[in-house]
């Protein structure tokens, strides 16, 4: 049965400073999209690529990805890519965008990874081993990573600015949680029609798909996941993810 991915690149680049979308911003000269796209691919697992673009941007990333195909597993292999890929337009939200994704993908995907564009440098060893563990029988995989500051949960902020700590947060107990997450078709289809409520608006919507699977009270398991996955915000992340990949020993290229 196939696995499918989402990759999710319908964002604005607003906090890079950009009038346009961040997932065509260069990183060594190669758009975040297409260094995720071409990573996924290369991890030898997924055989169908949806790729969620802001609405009015299709014709570009069309160009860029390869030209679009109709959703189907048996659709030309994309050039630099390695798997046929089809673009749809995102929605007011991340969790509006992955639900276009999923209403694009064939009925026979049992498996379906979900990873951001701007997590443009995720190995193709990431990719597999989230795969790998959907497959072995979790239902729904994060990667994530120990976190090195002190967490505080924090009250409201008050009129100078403050905010109060109302508790400390045991560190060994959380991860810094990353994509791609992987999820069965059908758990993850069902979690987006329980939340469907929650993704016209950014304030309500789920910031990753595991949690909406856990609002369905279905468990949700982490496998440790790589500096290399970080996601790029800033410019400055913009500089660190440069540094990486000029330092990747086997480069992913077409
Ligand atoms: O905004 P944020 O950094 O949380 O976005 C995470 C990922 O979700 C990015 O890859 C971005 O392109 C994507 N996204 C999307 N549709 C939206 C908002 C964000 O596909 N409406």
């Amino acid at each position: 049965m196939p696995t499918a991915a989402i990759l999710t690149a319908a964002g604005s680049g607003t906090r890079l400073g950009l009038p346009g979308p961040k997932a065509l911003v260069e990183l060594a000269g190669v758009p975040l999209v297409l260094h995720a796209a071409r990573r996924l691919a290369a991890a030898g697992v997924v055989t169908f690529v949806v790729v969620t673009v802001p609405p009015g941007r299709a014709a570009g990333f069309h160009a860029l990805l390869g030209g679009p195909v109709p959703p189907g597993i048996g659709g030309p292999v994309r050039p630099g890519i390695g798997v046929p890929v089809t673009v749809v337009e995102g929605g007011a939200s991340r969790q509006a965008s992955v639900a276009a994704g999923l209403a694009a993908l064939p009925d026979d995907v049992d498996v379906v990874l979900v990873h951001d564009a701007a997590r443009a440098l995720a190995s193709p060893g990431l990719v597999r081993a989230v795969e790998r563990a959907v497959r072995a029988g979790h239902r729904a995989v994060v990667p994530g990573l120990p976190v090195a500051d002190t967490l505080k949960q924090v009250g409201d902020e008050t009129p100078d600015g403050a905010r109060p700590v109302v508790a400390t947060v045991p560190r060994s107990t959380t991860r810094a949680v990353q994509t791609p997450q992987g999820f069965d078709r059908a758990l993850l289809d069902a979690a987006h029609a329980a939340g469907r409520d929650r993704a016209t608006d950014e304030a309500t919507a789920a910031t990753d798909d595991a949690s909406l699977v856990e609002a369905l009270g279905e468990r949700v398991w982490v496998v440790p996941g790589e500096e290399a996955a970080m996601k790029i915000t800033t410019t400055r992340d913009l500089a660190v993810a440069e540094l990486l990949v000029r330092s990747e020993s086997v480069p992913v290229r077409a």
